[in-house]
Protein backbone atom coordinates (compact mmCIF):
# COMPACT_ATOMS: atom_id res chain seq x y z
CA UNK A 1 0.00 0.00 0.00
CA UNK A 2 1.72 3.30 -1.27
CA UNK A 3 0.68 6.80 1.00
CA UNK A 4 -0.06 9.22 -1.52
CA UNK A 5 -0.70 12.91 -0.50
CA UNK A 6 -3.04 14.79 -3.67
CA UNK A 7 -2.54 18.69 -2.95
CA UNK A 8 -5.98 20.41 -4.42
CA UNK A 9 -7.30 16.97 -3.66
CA UNK A 10 -10.99 18.43 -3.30
CA UNK A 11 -11.23 20.35 -6.67
CA UNK A 12 -12.63 18.77 -9.45
CA UNK A 13 -9.29 16.56 -11.23
CA UNK A 14 -7.92 15.86 -7.55
CA UNK A 15 -11.36 14.06 -6.10
CA UNK A 16 -11.45 12.12 -9.57
CA UNK A 17 -7.81 11.44 -8.70
CA UNK A 18 -8.68 10.74 -4.96
CA UNK A 19 -11.04 8.19 -5.45
CA UNK A 20 -9.16 6.24 -8.12
CA UNK A 21 -6.18 6.14 -5.76
CA UNK A 22 -7.65 4.79 -3.19
CA UNK A 23 -9.96 2.44 -5.27
CA UNK A 24 -6.34 0.88 -6.11
CA UNK A 25 -5.97 0.01 -2.53
CA UNK A 26 -3.29 3.49 -1.50
CA UNK A 27 -4.03 4.94 1.27
CA UNK A 28 -4.54 8.86 0.10
CA UNK A 29 -4.18 12.22 1.94
CA UNK A 30 -6.49 15.16 0.09
CA UNK A 31 -4.69 18.58 0.84
CA UNK A 32 -6.96 21.75 -0.05
CA UNK A 33 -7.53 25.22 1.47
CA UNK A 34 -11.06 25.11 -0.10
CA UNK A 35 -10.46 28.01 -2.35
CA UNK A 36 -12.41 25.98 -5.48
CA UNK A 37 -12.03 22.86 -4.05
CA UNK A 38 -15.52 21.43 -2.20
CA UNK A 39 -16.12 18.86 0.65
CA UNK A 40 -19.00 18.20 -1.39
CA UNK A 41 -16.31 16.81 -3.99
CA UNK A 42 -14.76 14.01 -1.44
CA UNK A 43 -18.33 13.42 0.79
CA UNK A 44 -18.77 10.10 -0.59
CA UNK A 45 -15.03 9.21 0.59
CA UNK A 46 -15.04 10.48 3.85
CA UNK A 47 -15.85 7.24 5.39
CA UNK A 48 -12.94 5.30 3.74
CA UNK A 49 -10.36 3.98 6.11
CA UNK A 50 -7.66 4.87 4.00
CA UNK A 51 -8.68 8.39 3.40
CA UNK A 52 -7.61 11.65 5.07
CA UNK A 53 -7.88 15.08 4.57
CA UNK A 54 -6.07 18.00 5.66
CA UNK A 55 -7.57 21.69 5.49
CA UNK A 56 -4.14 23.24 4.33
CA UNK A 57 -2.78 25.98 2.57
CA UNK A 58 -0.01 24.80 0.01
CA UNK A 59 2.13 28.18 0.35
CA UNK A 60 2.98 27.01 3.75
CA UNK A 61 5.38 23.97 4.46
CA UNK A 62 3.44 20.49 5.45
CA UNK A 63 4.65 17.76 6.86
CA UNK A 64 3.71 14.50 6.35
CA UNK A 65 5.34 10.96 5.81
CA UNK A 66 4.28 9.90 2.09
CA UNK A 67 5.36 7.86 -1.03
CA UNK A 68 4.51 9.95 -3.65
CA UNK A 69 3.10 13.14 -4.47
CA UNK A 70 0.27 15.07 -6.71
CA UNK A 71 0.65 18.34 -7.00
CA UNK A 72 -2.60 19.50 -7.94
CA UNK A 73 -3.08 22.46 -5.98
CA UNK A 74 -3.91 25.94 -7.95
CA UNK A 75 -7.25 27.33 -9.30
CA UNK A 76 -7.69 26.80 -12.98
CA UNK A 77 -10.38 28.87 -14.38
CA UNK A 78 -9.79 32.21 -15.70
CA UNK A 79 -11.83 33.56 -13.56
CA UNK A 80 -11.08 32.26 -10.59
CA UNK A 81 -7.10 32.33 -10.64
CA UNK A 82 -7.36 36.11 -11.73
CA UNK A 83 -9.35 36.33 -8.62
CA UNK A 84 -6.05 37.19 -6.48
CA UNK A 85 -3.74 37.04 -8.67
CA UNK A 86 -1.03 37.35 -6.51
CA UNK A 87 -2.24 34.57 -4.85
CA UNK A 88 -2.24 32.10 -7.56
CA UNK A 89 1.34 32.55 -8.77
CA UNK A 90 1.95 32.50 -4.98
CA UNK A 91 0.08 29.19 -5.15
CA UNK A 92 2.31 27.57 -7.62
CA UNK A 93 5.70 28.76 -6.52
CA UNK A 94 6.13 28.69 -3.57
CA UNK A 95 3.24 25.44 -3.51
CA UNK A 96 5.76 24.05 -5.76
CA UNK A 97 8.50 25.07 -3.48
CA UNK A 98 6.84 23.71 -0.31
CA UNK A 99 5.49 20.22 -1.76
CA UNK A 100 9.10 20.01 -3.69
CA UNK A 101 10.88 20.42 -0.05
CA UNK A 102 8.49 17.53 2.04
CA UNK A 103 9.45 15.20 -1.46
CA UNK A 104 13.00 16.04 -0.95
CA UNK A 105 13.34 15.02 2.82
CA UNK A 106 11.13 11.95 2.35
CA UNK A 107 12.22 10.73 -0.94
CA UNK A 108 9.07 11.25 -1.92
CA UNK A 109 8.19 11.21 -6.13
CA UNK A 110 6.29 13.68 -7.43
CA UNK A 111 4.09 14.78 -10.19
CA UNK A 112 3.18 18.52 -11.06
CA UNK A 113 0.36 19.43 -12.58
CA UNK A 114 1.32 22.19 -15.18
CA UNK A 115 -0.74 23.22 -18.01
CA UNK A 116 -0.79 23.63 -21.88
CA UNK A 117 -1.17 27.20 -21.00
CA UNK A 118 2.98 27.08 -20.50
CA UNK A 119 2.64 27.46 -24.73
CA UNK A 120 0.69 30.61 -24.30
CA UNK A 121 -0.74 31.62 -28.02
CA UNK A 122 1.13 29.21 -29.62
CA UNK A 123 2.85 29.62 -32.86
CA UNK A 124 3.45 25.49 -33.02
CA UNK A 125 0.56 23.58 -34.35
CA UNK A 126 -0.45 21.06 -32.44
CA UNK A 127 2.13 21.77 -29.92
CA UNK A 128 4.55 19.35 -28.80
CA UNK A 129 6.47 19.01 -25.33
CA UNK A 130 9.77 20.92 -27.13
CA UNK A 131 7.97 24.15 -27.81
CA UNK A 132 8.73 26.75 -25.37
CA UNK A 133 5.59 29.14 -26.05
CA UNK A 134 4.46 32.38 -26.42
CA UNK A 135 3.45 33.66 -23.63
CA UNK A 136 2.82 37.33 -22.36
CA UNK A 137 4.86 37.56 -18.50
CA UNK A 138 2.46 40.77 -17.77
CA UNK A 139 -1.08 40.11 -19.21
CA UNK A 140 -3.88 39.04 -17.49
CA UNK A 141 -3.19 35.30 -17.74
CA UNK A 142 0.31 35.44 -16.64
CA UNK A 143 -0.30 34.85 -12.94
CA UNK A 144 -1.23 31.56 -13.73
CA UNK A 145 0.86 30.90 -17.33
CA UNK A 146 4.11 31.49 -15.66
CA UNK A 147 3.32 30.48 -11.75
CA UNK A 148 3.22 26.99 -13.87
CA UNK A 149 6.45 27.80 -15.56
CA UNK A 150 8.11 28.93 -12.67
CA UNK A 151 7.05 25.57 -11.03
CA UNK A 152 8.53 23.76 -13.97
CA UNK A 153 11.53 25.46 -13.65
CA UNK A 154 11.72 24.66 -10.24
CA UNK A 155 10.53 20.69 -10.49
CA UNK A 156 13.77 19.79 -12.82
CA UNK A 157 16.12 22.15 -10.61
CA UNK A 158 15.13 19.60 -7.68
CA UNK A 159 15.57 17.03 -10.14
CA UNK A 160 19.25 18.15 -11.43
CA UNK A 161 20.42 19.51 -7.90
CA UNK A 162 18.92 17.03 -5.21
CA UNK A 163 17.91 13.81 -7.59
CA UNK A 164 14.49 14.44 -6.41
CA UNK A 165 12.02 11.82 -8.69
CA UNK A 166 9.95 14.51 -10.53
CA UNK A 167 6.90 13.61 -13.48
CA UNK A 168 5.56 16.84 -15.42
CA UNK A 169 2.22 16.34 -16.67
CA UNK A 170 0.83 19.22 -19.36
CA UNK A 171 -2.57 18.65 -19.22
CA UNK A 172 -4.87 20.10 -21.56
CA UNK A 173 -8.28 21.62 -21.08
CA UNK A 174 -10.21 19.00 -18.94
CA UNK A 175 -13.89 18.56 -18.33
CA UNK A 176 -16.50 16.18 -16.44
CA UNK A 177 -18.66 16.13 -13.81
CA UNK A 178 -17.90 18.12 -10.34
CA UNK A 179 -16.47 21.11 -12.29
CA UNK A 180 -18.09 24.06 -10.62
CA UNK A 181 -21.41 24.72 -12.12
CA UNK A 182 -20.11 28.42 -11.54
CA UNK A 183 -16.70 27.58 -12.78
CA UNK A 184 -16.25 29.89 -15.87
CA UNK A 185 -14.82 27.23 -17.97
CA UNK A 186 -16.23 26.98 -21.73
CA UNK A 187 -17.61 23.39 -21.16
CA UNK A 188 -19.34 23.48 -17.75
CA UNK A 189 -20.48 27.27 -19.06
CA UNK A 190 -22.30 26.05 -22.21
CA UNK A 191 -23.86 22.97 -19.99
CA UNK A 192 -24.98 25.32 -16.97
CA UNK A 193 -26.52 27.83 -19.73
CA UNK A 194 -28.46 25.62 -21.48
CA UNK A 195 -29.63 23.39 -19.12
CA UNK A 196 -30.89 26.69 -17.49
CA UNK A 197 -33.06 27.97 -20.80
CA UNK A 198 -30.23 31.03 -20.56
CA UNK A 199 -28.21 31.50 -24.14
CA UNK A 200 -25.02 30.10 -24.24
CA UNK A 201 -21.76 32.38 -23.83
CA UNK A 202 -19.25 32.50 -26.96
CA UNK A 203 -16.28 34.60 -26.21
CA UNK A 204 -15.05 36.58 -30.03
CA UNK A 205 -16.43 34.76 -32.66
CA UNK A 206 -16.28 31.36 -31.52
CA UNK A 207 -13.63 30.61 -33.91
CA UNK A 208 -10.93 30.26 -31.12
CA UNK A 209 -10.24 25.92 -30.75
CA UNK A 210 -9.55 24.19 -27.86
CA UNK A 211 -9.24 20.24 -27.73
CA UNK A 212 -11.18 18.62 -25.05
CA UNK A 213 -10.36 15.74 -22.46
CA UNK A 214 -12.37 13.80 -20.54
CA UNK A 215 -11.59 13.44 -16.63
CA UNK A 216 -11.69 9.85 -16.34
CA UNK A 217 -9.30 9.51 -19.40
CA UNK A 218 -6.44 12.78 -17.78
CA UNK A 219 -6.72 10.54 -14.52
CA UNK A 220 -5.26 6.85 -15.91
CA UNK A 221 -2.99 9.08 -17.98
CA UNK A 222 -1.36 10.90 -14.35
CA UNK A 223 -1.41 7.79 -12.56
CA UNK A 224 0.27 6.02 -15.41
CA UNK A 225 3.15 8.87 -15.69
CA UNK A 226 3.31 8.76 -11.83
CA UNK A 227 4.53 5.23 -12.37
CA UNK A 228 6.77 5.66 -15.28
CA UNK A 229 10.69 4.83 -15.09
CA UNK A 230 12.42 7.49 -12.98
CA UNK A 231 14.41 8.60 -15.90
CA UNK A 232 11.07 9.65 -17.67
CA UNK A 233 9.86 12.91 -16.16
CA UNK A 234 8.65 14.64 -18.72
CA UNK A 235 7.36 17.25 -19.30
CA UNK A 236 4.87 15.32 -21.41
CA UNK A 237 1.32 16.29 -22.79
CA UNK A 238 -2.11 14.70 -21.60
CA UNK A 239 -4.89 15.70 -23.50
CA UNK A 240 -7.35 14.95 -26.25
CA UNK A 241 -6.24 15.91 -29.84
CA UNK A 242 -9.66 15.84 -30.89
CA UNK A 243 -9.68 19.61 -31.70
CA UNK A 244 -12.85 22.33 -31.79
CA UNK A 245 -14.01 25.12 -32.98
CA UNK A 246 -15.83 27.06 -29.40
CA UNK A 247 -18.72 27.39 -31.96
CA UNK A 248 -18.52 23.59 -32.69
CA UNK A 249 -18.65 23.24 -28.88
CA UNK A 250 -22.02 25.17 -28.77
CA UNK A 251 -23.64 23.02 -31.08
CA UNK A 252 -22.57 20.18 -29.89
CA UNK A 253 -23.96 20.84 -26.07
CA UNK A 254 -27.28 23.27 -27.65
CA UNK A 255 -27.87 19.86 -29.57
CA UNK A 256 -27.98 17.04 -26.96
CA UNK A 257 -30.07 19.48 -24.81
CA UNK A 258 -33.52 19.34 -25.49
CA UNK A 259 -35.67 22.64 -26.36
CA UNK A 260 -32.49 24.42 -25.93
CA UNK A 261 -32.37 26.36 -29.52
CA UNK A 262 -32.17 30.21 -28.09
CA UNK A 263 -29.41 32.53 -29.80
CA UNK A 264 -26.07 32.34 -28.54
CA UNK A 265 -24.61 35.14 -27.05
CA UNK A 266 -21.55 36.98 -28.21
CA UNK A 267 -19.38 38.42 -26.08
CA UNK A 268 -16.06 40.44 -26.84
CA UNK A 269 -13.10 37.67 -26.21
CA UNK A 270 -10.77 38.05 -23.40
CA UNK A 271 -7.51 39.04 -22.93
CA UNK A 272 -4.56 37.25 -24.72
CA UNK A 273 -7.27 34.27 -25.24
CA UNK A 274 -5.22 31.80 -27.25
CA UNK A 275 -6.55 30.85 -30.56
CA UNK A 276 -5.86 27.37 -31.18
CA UNK A 277 -4.51 24.30 -29.34
CA UNK A 278 -4.10 20.99 -29.39
CA UNK A 279 -1.68 18.22 -27.89
CA UNK A 280 0.64 16.42 -29.68
CA UNK A 281 0.37 13.04 -27.76
CA UNK A 282 2.96 11.38 -29.59
CA UNK A 283 5.61 11.25 -26.60
CA UNK A 284 2.38 10.03 -23.85
CA UNK A 285 1.59 7.13 -26.63
CA UNK A 286 5.30 5.89 -26.72
CA UNK A 287 6.25 6.75 -22.74
CA UNK A 288 3.53 5.44 -21.19
CA UNK A 289 1.13 3.66 -24.10
CA UNK A 290 -2.06 5.99 -23.21
CA UNK A 291 -4.22 7.89 -25.16
CA UNK A 292 -7.81 9.35 -24.76
CA UNK A 293 -10.64 6.68 -25.40
CA UNK A 294 -13.73 8.88 -24.59
CA UNK A 295 -14.94 10.61 -27.56
CA UNK A 296 -16.38 14.34 -26.82
CA UNK A 297 -20.00 13.27 -27.10
CA UNK A 298 -20.09 10.63 -24.44
CA UNK A 299 -18.13 12.86 -22.02
CA UNK A 300 -20.40 15.55 -22.64
CA UNK A 301 -23.08 12.95 -22.30
CA UNK A 302 -22.22 12.06 -18.63
CA UNK A 303 -21.31 15.92 -17.69
CA UNK A 304 -24.94 16.99 -18.70
CA UNK A 305 -25.98 14.23 -16.64
CA UNK A 306 -24.45 15.55 -13.87
CA UNK A 307 -24.90 19.16 -14.24
CA UNK A 308 -28.73 18.12 -14.77
CA UNK A 309 -28.70 16.19 -11.68
CA UNK A 310 -27.29 18.76 -9.27
CA UNK A 311 -29.16 21.54 -10.93
CA UNK A 312 -32.57 20.31 -9.83
CA UNK A 313 -31.02 20.09 -5.78
P1 LIG B 1 -9.96 23.16 -9.38
O1 LIG B 1 -10.00 24.63 -9.20
O2 LIG B 1 -11.24 22.40 -9.36
O3 LIG B 1 -9.00 22.46 -8.31
C1 LIG B 1 -7.92 23.12 -7.69
C2 LIG B 1 -7.93 22.72 -6.23
O4 LIG B 1 -6.81 23.33 -5.58
C3 LIG B 1 -9.18 23.22 -5.50
O5 LIG B 1 -9.69 22.20 -4.69
C4 LIG B 1 -8.66 24.39 -4.66
O6 LIG B 1 -9.43 24.62 -3.50
C5 LIG B 1 -7.25 23.93 -4.36
N1 LIG B 1 -6.33 25.04 -4.06
C6 LIG B 1 -6.17 26.20 -4.73
N2 LIG B 1 -5.23 26.95 -4.15
C7 LIG B 1 -4.76 26.23 -3.08
C8 LIG B 1 -3.78 26.47 -2.10
N3 LIG B 1 -3.09 27.61 -2.07
N4 LIG B 1 -3.58 25.53 -1.16
C9 LIG B 1 -4.29 24.37 -1.15
N5 LIG B 1 -5.24 24.09 -2.06
C10 LIG B 1 -5.46 25.01 -3.02
O7 LIG B 1 -9.19 22.92 -10.75
P2 LIG B 1 -8.88 21.57 -11.53
O8 LIG B 1 -9.47 21.72 -12.89
O9 LIG B 1 -9.24 20.40 -10.72
O10 LIG B 1 -7.30 21.67 -11.69
C11 LIG B 1 -6.41 20.93 -10.87
C12 LIG B 1 -4.98 21.16 -11.33
O11 LIG B 1 -4.83 20.76 -12.69
C13 LIG B 1 -4.56 22.63 -11.25
O12 LIG B 1 -3.22 22.69 -10.83
C14 LIG B 1 -4.66 23.10 -12.68
O13 LIG B 1 -3.77 24.15 -12.95
C15 LIG B 1 -4.30 21.84 -13.46
N6 LIG B 1 -4.87 21.86 -14.81
C16 LIG B 1 -6.21 21.71 -15.01
C17 LIG B 1 -6.72 21.78 -16.30
C18 LIG B 1 -8.19 21.58 -16.58
O14 LIG B 1 -8.59 21.70 -17.74
N7 LIG B 1 -9.03 21.27 -15.64
C19 LIG B 1 -5.85 22.00 -17.38
C20 LIG B 1 -4.50 22.18 -17.12
C21 LIG B 1 -4.01 22.09 -15.84
N1 LIG C 1 -15.27 30.69 -23.64
C1 LIG C 1 -16.47 31.05 -24.24
N2 LIG C 1 -17.56 31.18 -23.44
C2 LIG C 1 -17.54 30.95 -22.11
C3 LIG C 1 -16.31 30.57 -21.50
C4 LIG C 1 -15.19 30.44 -22.30
O1 LIG C 1 -16.55 31.26 -25.45
O2 LIG C 1 -18.60 31.09 -21.47
C5 LIG C 1 -14.08 30.51 -24.50
C6 LIG C 1 -12.80 31.19 -23.99
O3 LIG C 1 -12.74 32.51 -24.45
C7 LIG C 1 -11.73 30.31 -24.60
C8 LIG C 1 -12.36 28.92 -24.63
O4 LIG C 1 -13.77 29.13 -24.51
O5 LIG C 1 -11.46 30.70 -25.91
C9 LIG C 1 -11.89 28.01 -23.50
O6 LIG C 1 -12.05 28.71 -22.28
P1 LIG C 1 -11.75 28.06 -20.86
O7 LIG C 1 -11.83 29.16 -19.86
O8 LIG C 1 -12.64 26.88 -20.68
O9 LIG C 1 -10.29 27.49 -20.98
P2 LIG C 1 -8.87 28.14 -21.43
O10 LIG C 1 -9.12 29.44 -22.15
O11 LIG C 1 -8.12 28.33 -20.16
O12 LIG C 1 -8.31 27.12 -22.33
Amino acid sequence: MKRILVTGGAGFIGSHLCEKLLNEGNDVICLDNYFTGSKANIAHLLGHPYFEVARHDVTMPFFAEVDEIYNLACPASPIHYQYNAIKTVKTSVMGAINMLGLAKRVKAKILQASTSEVYGDPKVHPQTEDYWGHVNPIGLRACYDEGKRCAETLFVNYHRQNGVRIKIARIFNTYGPRMLPDDGRVVSNFIVQALSGKPVTIFGNGSQTRSFQYIDDLVEGLIRLMNSDDEFTGPVNLGNPSEFSILELAEKVMKMIPGCNITPDFKPLPEDDPMQRQPDIALARKKLEWEPVIPLDEGLKHTIDYFAKILKR
